[in-house]
């Protein structure tokens, strides 16, 4: 190896004291000199610690002893480095990989996000058990019964006469009365709302039966609608979904600790995530239909929603959060009123 000399600054070990010297690289040894040319500190190669390196940062030179060196030459590179690191290095310095690496990344990242994972979701509907989808759900509802649910205020008449009538749409549509339940709870948090969970469970709050009381065609449109989501997998799709975007950022960023937190939580995850538009409209579809195969009208669902509507308008002054968020994912209310009105079956 051919001697070579850099000046740099020797900071000693555990002190902020410093010392302006010249290190000399010669047959594996690393020597320090001062100006007087007496000897600092000397390490053999092998021992010294090399970080890698970035590109217009001089590269920092660290010893056992815990003393480093930094060259005052940033570009100064120090010729036992590890080959790697100087490949490395060189691709960093590439201005076109640079910038194909901004274009690229997010591209990749998209892809991902947009194109793969939705995939893998879908393949995850066939794969789920029903038992895990079933101990996915309740788990969810257990979750959300502490979030944001009281237990129902309706009466015990008003409950039965809803449940015999949910029996009856289940029958004629020659659905499971096993797998569709339907509860009911008063939640100030959800205010007039219904949703399902992946397992065909279906959640009424006393707000929105007490809505549509006068309205029981439009009660069973959303019920219908609820039982869209379960029948095309969206909460699966979606659960499945959220995991699998978690695991790959936390890959990509670096926080695997996050991805437990994620795969435990996915009950409150649940009330935070909203069904894509493509989902709305795939179950606004289904109770559409199904509503007109049952001898209802397609009106009914669009009065459903025209109600929802209008209770959300008088609520205006308390607006809150959620409802914000409800309207900014679900299609506009016009549209979905427009599209139900216009179905010809
Ligand atoms: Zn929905």
């Amino acid at each position: 190896m051919k001697a070579l000399h850099v000046t740099g600054c020797y900071y000693f070990p555990n002190s902020s004291q410093h010392q302006y010297c010249t290190a000399q690289v010669n047959n594996e040894q690393v020597q320090l000199l001062n100006q007087n040319n007496d000897l600092i500190h000397s390490a053999s190669t092998i021992d010294c610690i090399l970080e890698s390196p970035i590109p217009g940062v001089a590269a920092q030179l660290s010893f056992c002893n815990g003393g480093r060196f930094i060259p005052d030459d940033v570009d100064f590179r120090w010729p036992f480095g590890n080959k790697v690191y100087s490949i490395s290095e060189r691709l960093e310095k590439n201005k076109l990989l640079i910038l194909l690496s901004v274009v690229v990344a997010p591209l990749l990242l998209w892809l991902i996000l947009y194109r793969g994972i939705p995939a893998i979701a879908v393949y995850s509907v066939n794969v789920a058990s029903p038992a895990v989808v079933e101990s996915m759900g309740e788990q969810s509802l257990a979750v959300i019964e502490k979030i944001a649910l009281e237990p129902t205020q309706l009466s015990i008449d008003q409950q039965a006469d809803l449940q015999s009538k949910w029996a009856q749409m289940l029958t004629a549509l020659e659905l499971d009365n096993t797998k569709f339940r339907l509860s009911f709870y008063q939640s100030d948090y959800l205010a007039a709302n219904a949703f399902a969970l992946p397992h065909g469970r279906v959640v009424v709050t006393d707000e929105l039966v007490t809505l549509l009381a006068d309205k029981p065609d439009a009660l069973r449109a959303i019920l219908l609608h609820e039982i869209g989501h379960v029948e095309h997998h969206h909460g699966v799709r979606l659960s499945a979904q959220a995991v699998a975007s978690t695991v790959v950022l936390a890959v990509i960023f670096g926080d695997l600790e996050g991805i437990t937190e994620v795969v435990l939580g996915s009950g409150s995850s649940f009330l935070q995530q909203a069904f894509s538009r493509d989902m709305e409209r795939e179950a606004d579809n289904y109770a559409i239909e199904k509503l007109v195969k049952l001898g209802y009208s397609n009106h009914d669902f669009a009065d459903a929603i025209e109600a929802l509507q209008q209770s959300l308008e008088e609520q205006h002054a308390e607006l809150e959060d959620n409802w914000l968020k409800y309207l900014s994912t679900h299609p506009s209310s016009q549209e979905r009123i427009e599209h139900a009105r216009q179905y010809k079956p």
